[in-house]
């Protein structure tokens, strides 16, 4: 959508959606700045077109600046640090540019998973089976090493008669490893680094709904309604296919969000 606007008495532009809201963001366009665009019978006050959460900065804080130039067609304000620059000088995210300058610092945003352009990158069902994947071949590999270390077959094969009784402990105990080491293991990582192993060789990450860290509360939480996932046969999972932003059961009733990091 070609906006354009009055900046100093003339009239400037055009700027796209983004643009138009990055101006408003920076104290550029006031609310009763006059506004148009194609198909419009006449100029109108920002504040009319201003998408919701768009408010004008706070009195004082960002002081109009008449000396500033208006934005020319081919320069854009980076997300970052709101300054303008030539549009080839600035690098694509989404639906914003960003200045050469703050490229570093929105990288570590986005690998944090912060949102980026008011929007998260959700990671793909198949990308999340891969993660899913990958975890179970390591924790497979560390219960098969336990059952070798205790001296156990590699695979259950052990037959009822065979059992003596100390064997029936360690198989036991190794039950119950089985699923303390997925439990351990899937709550520590997510609660530290919002990632397992399998994640992070996918390059996803789990956030809260807003992009935040999710802790290990969460985390905890979202263990066991995995579980749930799982006992569905799955359907829980399958869910995610179906999903706008592709959450899963566990997703759904933790708020929790599976995003691709850059
Ligand atoms: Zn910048």
């Amino acid at each position: 959508m070609n906006w354009y606007y009055v900046s100093a008495g003339k009239q400037a532009g055009p700027v796209d959606d983004a643009q138009l809201e990055a101006l408003a963001r920076v104290g550029q366009i006031q609310m009763d700045t006059l506004v148009w665009r194609e198909g419009m019978a006449e100029w109108q006050a920002y504040s009319t077109v201003a998408p919701p959460g768009v408010t004008a900065p706070p009195p004082g804080m960002m002081p109009p600046n008449p000396a500033a130039p208006a934005l020319a067609v081919n320069e854009v304000v980076c997300a970052e640090c709101n300054r303008i620059f030539p549009r080839d000088e600035t690098i694509p995210f989404g639906a914003v540019r960003v200045c050469a300058g703050c490229k570093p610092v929105f990288m570590q945003k986005l690998a944090e998973g912060a949102k980026i352009g008011g929007q998260l990158q959700y990671a793909t069902v198949l990308t999340r089976f891969g993660a899913v994947f990958l975890d179970n071949l390591i924790l497979q590999a560390v219960i098969i090493g336990l059952r070798a270390v205790l001296g156990l077959g590699v695979m259950d094969t052990t037959s009822a008669g065979d059992l003596t009784p100390g064997k029936l402990i360690l198989e036991l105990a190794v039950l119950g490893f089985s699923f303390a080491i997925p439990a351990t293991y899937e709550i520590l990582m997510i609660g530290k680094y919002g990632a397992t192993l399998g994640k992070m060789a996918c390059k996803v990450r789990v956030v809260t709904a807003e992009g935040n860290k999710v802790g290990y509360g969460l985390a905890t939480g979202r263990f066991f309604a995995k579980i749930l996932s799982f006992l569905t046969c799955f359907v829980g999972y399958i869910m995610a296919f179906f999903d706008e932003e592709r959450r899963a059961l566990h997703d759904r009733i933790c708020n929790t969000r599976v995003i691709t990091i850059a």
